[in-house]
């Protein structure tokens, strides 16, 4: 199951740390990766942490390279260009490739007659596995390459589903990735529900709208909880219409509570924290969960 919302600060990480107390024989997962926050509630030890490689840059051995130019016609990045002092015959240029425009596609690497082009992986980010007092945790640290996040969820994902059967686990439990990009549709495929939390708000109308578009593309049954709900009635009525319009289900509501935030500042769940309130709408919502 993926939790997920449209924009950060909805509500969904204090939602999946509750659930993390919750559930039984379980995986936990953070797949928002680029703003990761369920390990300062669950506070892992990590046990393994592996690299995780996505792209690279080439570069040129000048010793090799004839300077036929190959590599140069047919990089369609523009990134590689002759430099007359990288030969080490006077007037004879040499190709280099500007790193900045170099995208990686490869392409020279394969073509070189010369085999005078390396690849040189690019390794920013890490893959953690974790234990935690609530189950293992697969969560990862992401490097300044923003746009390989979605080939880290991905990754990240398929950890997950080997300690999941390593350890005999039958449920994956993910924090998703905020937004619509690509992180959040690979923290959603292949799941069987994807819990959507929203605050009543328009713009949690409109994220709904886009979320119910994404699962039903890829028909996932969809559940929908507004978060905060009281503090706007009437909106939240409009995003659970919608969500029977979409044939998706209202799953409940969470009340506003002071306690979410302080049960953060704990480095709590919601649930351990406190009794009633938002912990007692949480504790139904999973009820509700593991009931359907
Ligand atoms: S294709 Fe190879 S040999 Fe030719 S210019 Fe490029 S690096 Fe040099
Ligand atoms: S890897 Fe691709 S983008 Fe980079 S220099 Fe070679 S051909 Fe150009």
């Amino acid at each position: 199951m993926a939790v997920v919302s449209g924009r950060g600060g909805a509500g969904k990480t204090s939602i999946v740390a509750s659930f993390a107390l919750l559930a039984k024989r379980k995986v936990l997962v953070d797949c928002d990766v680029e703003a990761a926050n369920l390990h300062l509630i669950l506070t892992p030890t990590v046990e393994h942490e592996e690299d995780f490689c996505a792209g690279g840059k080439a570069r040129i051995r000048p010793e090799r390279c004839t300077a036929c130019g190959f590599c140069m016609r047919l990089c369609r990045f523009g990134a590689i260009f002759f430099k007359e002092e990288m030969g080490k015959t006077p007037g004879m240029a040499k190709p280099v490739i500007r790193r900045l425009l170099c995208n990686g596609c490869k392409l020279c690497v394969r073509i070189c007659p010369e085999e005078a082009i390396d690849f040189e992986p690019h390794v920013e980010s890490r893959m953690l596995v974790s234990k935690t007092d609530y189950g293992p945790m697969v969560h990862a640290r992401l490097g300044m390459d923003l746009k390989n996040a979605g080939q880290l969820v991905a990754a990240v994902r398929k950890k997950a589903r080997s300690v999941a059967a390593e350890k005999g686990l039958d449920q994956v439990i993910i924090d998703g990735s905020s937004g619509f990009g690509l992180a959040v549709s690979q923290s959603i495929t292949g799941t069987d529900l994807v819990l959507a939390v929203f605050e009543p708000n328009v713009s949690g109308e409109q994220d709904f709208l886009r979320l119910a578009e994404l699962t039903a593309h890829f028909r996932i049954p969809l559940m929908v909880c507004v978060n905060k709900w009281d503090l706007n009635k009437e909106m939240t009525e409009k995003i659970e219409d919608l969500t029977i319009e979409r044939n998706a289900r209202p799953l409940g509501r969470v009340r506003y509570d002071r306690n979410v935030a302080n049960a953060m500042i704990a480095g709590k769940s919601v649930v351990e924290f406190a009794r009633g309130g938002a912990a007692d709408d949480i504790r139904k919502l999973w009820e509700k969960i593991s009931e359907s």
